[in-house]
Protein backbone atom coordinates (compact mmCIF):
# COMPACT_ATOMS: atom_id res chain seq x y z
CA UNK A 1 0.00 0.00 0.00
CA UNK A 2 0.91 3.75 -0.67
CA UNK A 3 0.71 6.38 1.05
CA UNK A 4 -1.95 9.37 0.44
CA UNK A 5 0.22 12.40 -0.88
CA UNK A 6 -1.88 14.93 1.16
CA UNK A 7 -2.83 13.24 4.45
CA UNK A 8 -0.11 9.93 4.50
CA UNK A 9 -3.00 7.31 5.57
CA UNK A 10 -2.42 4.43 3.22
CA UNK A 11 -4.24 4.00 0.24
CA UNK A 12 -4.97 1.58 -2.02
CA UNK A 13 -4.93 2.01 -5.78
CA UNK A 14 -7.92 0.27 -7.83
CA UNK A 15 -7.77 0.31 -11.43
CA UNK A 16 -11.40 -0.09 -12.84
CA UNK A 17 -12.47 -2.44 -15.26
CA UNK A 18 -13.91 -1.26 -18.34
CA UNK A 19 -12.61 1.99 -17.89
CA UNK A 20 -9.16 1.49 -16.71
CA UNK A 21 -9.53 4.32 -14.21
CA UNK A 22 -7.27 4.42 -11.03
CA UNK A 23 -8.97 5.23 -7.99
CA UNK A 24 -7.14 5.87 -4.94
CA UNK A 25 -9.76 4.13 -1.64
CA UNK A 26 -9.60 3.71 1.48
CA UNK A 27 -9.43 0.47 2.72
CA UNK A 28 -10.12 0.93 6.84
CA UNK A 29 -14.04 2.14 6.59
CA UNK A 30 -15.81 -1.11 6.81
CA UNK A 31 -18.60 -0.97 4.09
CA UNK A 32 -21.69 -2.93 4.24
CA UNK A 33 -23.59 -4.68 1.27
CA UNK A 34 -27.86 -3.87 1.70
CA UNK A 35 -29.10 -7.24 0.87
CA UNK A 36 -32.76 -6.64 2.03
CA UNK A 37 -34.93 -3.68 2.39
CA UNK A 38 -37.71 -4.18 5.59
CA UNK A 39 -41.05 -2.13 6.10
CA UNK A 40 -40.17 -0.72 8.97
CA UNK A 41 -37.32 1.40 7.30
CA UNK A 42 -34.54 -0.93 8.00
CA UNK A 43 -32.03 -2.56 5.96
CA UNK A 44 -30.47 -5.83 6.57
CA UNK A 45 -27.01 -5.53 5.59
CA UNK A 46 -23.79 -7.49 5.41
CA UNK A 47 -19.92 -6.36 5.69
CA UNK A 48 -18.38 -6.55 2.31
CA UNK A 49 -14.66 -7.51 2.27
CA UNK A 50 -14.10 -6.95 -1.11
CA UNK A 51 -15.50 -3.41 -1.41
CA UNK A 52 -13.65 0.21 -0.34
CA UNK A 53 -14.86 3.63 -0.57
CA UNK A 54 -13.18 6.37 -2.50
CA UNK A 55 -10.18 8.13 -0.38
CA UNK A 56 -11.85 11.81 -1.76
CA UNK A 57 -14.42 10.70 0.43
CA UNK A 58 -12.48 10.44 3.51
CA UNK A 59 -9.57 12.64 2.59
CA UNK A 60 -8.86 15.83 4.80
CA UNK A 61 -6.53 16.88 2.42
CA UNK A 62 -8.67 15.91 -0.59
CA UNK A 63 -9.06 19.75 -1.66
CA UNK A 64 -5.79 20.14 -3.06
CA UNK A 65 -5.97 17.89 -5.15
CA UNK A 66 -7.53 20.73 -7.87
CA UNK A 67 -8.56 17.81 -10.29
CA UNK A 68 -10.35 15.25 -8.49
CA UNK A 69 -13.18 15.86 -5.87
CA UNK A 70 -16.99 16.57 -6.29
CA UNK A 71 -16.56 19.87 -8.42
CA UNK A 72 -14.59 18.29 -11.23
CA UNK A 73 -16.99 15.50 -11.19
CA UNK A 74 -19.73 17.56 -11.19
CA UNK A 75 -18.18 19.57 -14.04
CA UNK A 76 -17.40 16.71 -16.35
CA UNK A 77 -20.71 15.83 -15.65
CA UNK A 78 -22.25 18.89 -16.86
CA UNK A 79 -20.01 18.51 -19.56
CA UNK A 80 -21.73 15.30 -20.55
CA UNK A 81 -25.30 16.61 -20.47
CA UNK A 82 -24.53 19.48 -23.17
CA UNK A 83 -23.00 16.95 -25.26
CA UNK A 84 -25.74 14.66 -25.12
CA UNK A 85 -28.43 17.95 -25.88
CA UNK A 86 -25.94 19.53 -28.83
CA UNK A 87 -26.12 16.03 -30.66
CA UNK A 88 -28.72 15.16 -32.95
ZN1 LIG B 1 -5.43 11.49 1.85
Amino acid sequence: MTPCKGCKKPIEWGLESGTSKKHPLDPRPPVYRILDRMTDGTVMVERDEYAMVTHFATCREAKQFSKGGRNAAAKASRNRTSRQADSP
